[in-house]
């Protein structure tokens, strides 16, 4: 099921706004977030337009939590980062992703809850394909 009006369902340029591909996987497609405040975000997005964790079986949300922790160990190689954060909010987007956002020791929001979208950090494309391929070397 997909929903004409979601970055998600649509990809191309209406989740180019925010988030840079990585790859495919079982369940799910990854992105680099754009806003790089914190080296190394990703966002995993399940492939069905469903709003919550509970709306899918649990075979199928156990294969996204293995998604989501391929990423996370991909993360942990690619850019060592002292905790991963993880959230998935989606109040208005309802498509279920999660936000794999790397915290370091010292660095941005350390210690805290980090914002959806802090706004400091873009890079161009060509750093966010950097990133995306550390993680696609690390998978
Ligand atoms: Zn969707």
């Amino acid at each position: 099921m997909k929903d004409n009006n979601c970055a998600y369902c649509m990809q191309g340029e209406l989740v180019a706004k925010f988030a840079y591909p990585v790859c495919e996987l079982e369940t799910s497609f990854v992105y680099i977030f754009k806003e790089q405040s914190k080296p190394g975000r990703c966002v995993v997005a399940y492939k069905d337009h469903v709003s919550e964790l509970v709306s899918i079986s649990a075979e199928q949300r156990a294969a996204f939590i293995e998604d989501c922790c391929k990423v996370a160990n991909a993360m942990h190689k690619a850019f060592h980062p002292n905790k991963i954060n993880y959230g998935t909010y989606g109040d208005t987007g309802c498509h279920l992703h999660m936000h794999l956002c790397p915290k370091y020791e010292g660095g941005d929001e350390w210690g805290g809850t980090f914002q959806m979208n802090p706004g400091k950090v873009y890079l161009t494309d060509a750093e966010y394909e950097v990133l995306a391929q550390k993680v696609r070397d690390n998978l």
